[in-house]
């Protein structure tokens, strides 16, 4: 059992363990951050930090010994890492939910199984599996590789007069997947948490806009009908249960015609399109997901208004001055030196009353 004064390890120092960190402190609990860089964003609000590369064993089992249980910000975690922690200390979510997510062929394999649409796809290993590919799935189609790629980076897309073999040149022969092009009307999300009895609350589906493939804008409540976020909140719940999941989890879907919904991909930790719940809601998905992971009880999801939440990338966070004389406006600094182009520096929530 864990219990306040224990500590809660995370594997990443960026902004997600940050909150993370902050969170757990606001409920007693004392978090160990192990990452790579230096300078970490969370390491100035945790009681104590390793800097260590994540194949780094000898650190990683000082790191263990020192933590209740362990927790991760980042879906890339090697499983060689995930493996050995999980050997000395509670890992959460588990090494499934890790792997299903870092892979995007098992991924939509995955969800596939459980019956719930995705893109049409394929694996793609060589040129001539493209060829092959393009010809089933028909363009326009998205090359992506199956690891490794975030915020729309190794993606190559295919339109009417791509050459396939240049295609396969710009992903450099990695091993790929090829999604049909899903000609969506809006991206929207769900985050929600799953404890280890089973209790599952989820937030309200969130409909996100990108700029630049970086997450800018999320606007809660998302706009469609009760019908579309029963079924999105209920995909989503079959997957955490699938995936006996421990945590916060966020599910990326596009919104097609008719209401009718297509999942892109999950991440197994909290979730950008989830920051607004951090004042928006009556309990922030940092604290939900550490609630989740200590194996303590859920907080309510329930909204506080219509909100938005929007993205400080880069220079933008240059106008924290005008963002703090707003009223109402809450903003949230990383603490990041050096705000460099497409770089996430901060976010700014607003909640107003509820329109009917
Ligand atoms: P991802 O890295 O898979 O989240 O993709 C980044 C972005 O590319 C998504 O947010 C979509 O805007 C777009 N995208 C990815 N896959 C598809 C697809 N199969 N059809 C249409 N748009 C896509």
């Amino acid at each position: 059992m864990i219990v306040p004064g224990n500590t809660l390890g995370i594997l990443g120092g960026g902004q997600l363990a940050r909150m993370m960190a902050m969170a757990a402190a606001q409920l007693g609990l004392r978090t160990h951050i192990f990452a790579p860089e230096p300078n970490s964003p969370a390491f100035d609000v945790s009681a104590a930090h390793t800097i260590s590369a994540y194949e780094d064993e000898a650190a990683l089992a000082r790191f263990a010994a020192s933590v209740e249980v362990v927790t991760y910000e980042f879906e890339n975690v090697p499983s060689a890492t995930a493996s050995l922690l999980a050997s000395l200390k509670p890992l959460s979510p588990n090494a499934r939910a890790l792997a299903v997510s870092q892979d995007r062929l098992a991924e939509k394999t995955f969800i596939a199984r459980l019956g719930i649409p995705t893109a049409p796809f394929a694996a793609v290993a060589s040129e001539a599996e493209l060829s092959e590919a393009v010809e089933r799935i028909g363009r326009p189609a998205v090359l992506k590789t199956r690891r490794l790629g975030y915020d729309g980076k190794g993606q190559v897309m295919i339109g009417r007069e791509t050459d396939l073999s240049a295609s396969f040149q710009a992903v450099a022969g990695a091993p790929c997947i090829l999604e049909g092009f899903v000609p969506f009307e809006r991206e929207v999300s769900v985050v929600a948490a799953r404890t280890p009895t089973g209790e599952f609350a989820a937030y309200d589906l969130c409909a996100n806009t990108h700029r630049d493939h970086i997450l800018d804008l999320t606007q809660v409540p998302a706009g469609v009908s009760e019908a579309t976020e029963g079924r999105a909140l209920a995909i989503a719940r079959a997957m955490a249960d699938a995936l006996d999941y421990v945590g916060v989890l966020a599910v990326e879907l596009f919104l097609v015609e008719g209401g009718n919904l297509v999942v892109n991909e999950i991440a197994p930790r909290v979730h950008n399109s989830g920051h607004w719940t951090l004042g928006g809601a009556a309990t922030s998905q940092f604290e939900q997901h550490v609630r989740a992971v200590c194996g303590w009880p859920l907080g309510s999801p329930r909204r506080l208004g219509r909100v938005e939440m929007r993205n400080l990338i880069g220079e933008e966070a240059g106008s924290w001055e005008r963002i703090l004389a707003e009223p109402g406006a809450q903003l949230h600094l990383y603490g990041k030196a050096e705000a460099r182009p497409g770089r996430k520096m901060g976010h700014v929530t607003r909640v107003f009353p509820e329109t009917t």
